[in-house]
């Protein structure tokens, strides 16, 4: 293996190989992303993959809305094919939510974002197979859907080779090298690199590489879990049926392909002690069928065909940490994406890219995201929705 790069990232999965390719966009081709399985082998390859720019705060939503043109043009901005499918999105309330979802719509408009508050007759004619009572509200967005996580990362990984970057596959970093305030290369599995920046692209398992600088980054293991399940005919959504958020029921969902719809619960994610943990509990399939059956009845009567589960990495605020560490030179966070990163990856690796070419990011603010707002007490802070009551009406939601 080459034993310098102007940069190494780690971690190959929708992040890791967005920052590459939008590195080599920039000119900056000394480029070694380093994967220590296969490239989507962490949360990015069991990921929902949903996208939408509906957020419950600016930051989360610039991104999310700078992320969006990428998946709309992909065979033209990166080349090949990403899977994104236009199923417009809606994030359903409870009723007891509406002045939030109002003021939330409010801000995200200001920002630029196609939504609108849909009333529960606009909702009906919008979605035949959606369960709507008088009172329900939904903020509706034309222009999101869902896309192919796998494909995302290959495509993007094969544009950043093309652009000069190398990624290695069954290589793992297994320490920082440096001493006190500068990080110098990684220590791998095939040997040493040295590197002027070094950017952790690598979910949960950036903390343990973090800990010999002194750092003890605030992100904490969860697993979550996907169903699939089988698609009734009679829905009437674009591409299927609408990809959704529905607090009342406590599910997220949209299309998979032509005859199947996945399926993920807000509130089942647990702490996990490693990211590897991989497990489905027994309990989820048949809650998740459940949940979603009364979002939209015509699936009570469908089959569960396969669930799988995958690491978040949450931070405190539920908000990524993107940027450089003070007081640590040479090293660049890109993690603690929070069971939302993927469809951000491409402004993410935008501005992580801008941020070490440029010195300071230009697709979005990343400011926000400075892992030093929680020593300045100054969180992110989402104007976030209660859960219904058949979900247990409290608790941590994790956005999706
Ligand atoms: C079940 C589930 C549903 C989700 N649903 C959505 C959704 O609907 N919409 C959305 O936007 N987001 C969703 N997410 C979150 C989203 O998938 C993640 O935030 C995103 O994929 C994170 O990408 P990443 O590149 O940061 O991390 P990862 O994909 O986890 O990539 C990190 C990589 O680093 C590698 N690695 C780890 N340690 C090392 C090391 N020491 N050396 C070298 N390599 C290393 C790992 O093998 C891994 O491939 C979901 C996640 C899950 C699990």
């Amino acid at each position: 293996m080459r034993s310098t790069a102007d940069v190494v990232i780690v971690g190959g999965g929708a992040v890791g190989t967005s920052i590459a390719f939008h590195l080599t966009q920039l000119g900056l081709t000394d480029v070694l992303l380093l994967e220590r399985g296969e490239l989507s082998a962490g949360a990015t390859g069991r990921s929902g993959a949903l996208i939408r720019t509906h957020y419950a705060n600016a930051p989360e939503a610039r991104l999310a809305a700078a992320a969006l043109p990428w998946f709309e043009e992909w065979a033209d901005r990166v080349g090949g094919e990403c899977g994104f499918v236009r199923t417009g999105f809606v994030q359903l309330v409870m009723p007891g939510d509406a002045d939030r979802l109002h003021a939330n719509v409010v801000m995200l408009t200001g920002l630029g974002i196609d939504t609108s508050v849909l009333d529960a007759t606009e909702l009906a004619a919008l979605e035949s197979g959606l369960a709507v009572a008088d009172a329900d509200l939904g903020a509706y967005e034309p222009r999101s859907g869902y896309a192919d996580p796998v494909a995302t990362t290959r495509t993007l990984a094969a544009a950043a080779v093309r652009g000069g970057a190398q990624i290695q596959q069954q290589t793992t970093v297994l320490r920082l090298l440096g001493a006190g305030d500068r990080v110098t290369g990684v220590e791998t599995t095939a040997g040493r690199v040295q590197a002027d920046t070094v950017i952790l692209a690598n979910g949960s398992w950036s903390v343990p590489l973090t800990e010999s600088l002194g750092l003890d980054l605030p992100i904490e293991s969860v697993g979550a879990q996907v169903a699939f399940v089988s698609r009734p005919d009679g829905l009437s959504g674009r591409g299927g049926h609408l990809t959704m958020i529905d607090r009342r029921t406590g599910i997220y969902a949209r299309p998979n392909g032509r005859s199947e719809t996945l399926v993920g619960l807000s509130q089942s994610a647990r702490t996990i002690a490693s990211p590897d943990d991989a497990e489905v509990l027994d309990s989820f399939p048949g809650t998740a069928l459940h949940q979603l059956a009364l979002s939209m009845p015509a699936f009570a009567a469908q089959k569960v065909l396969r669930a799988h589960a995958g690491p978040l990495d949450v931070t405190p605020d539920r908000c990524a940490l993107i940027g450089r560490i003070e007081g640590c030179d040479g090293l660049v966070l890109a993690v603690g994406m929070s069971g939302s990163g993927f469809k951000k990856a491409p402004a993410i690796g935008a501005c992580v890219a801008e941020l070490v070419v440029e010195g300071k990011a230009r697709t979005a603010s990343i400011d926000e995201f400075a892992l030093s707002r929680f020593a300045e007490g100054r969180p992110i802070v989402s104007n976030d929705y209660l859960l219904g009551s058949s979900m247990g009406g409290s608790g941590p939601v994790l956005v999706h």
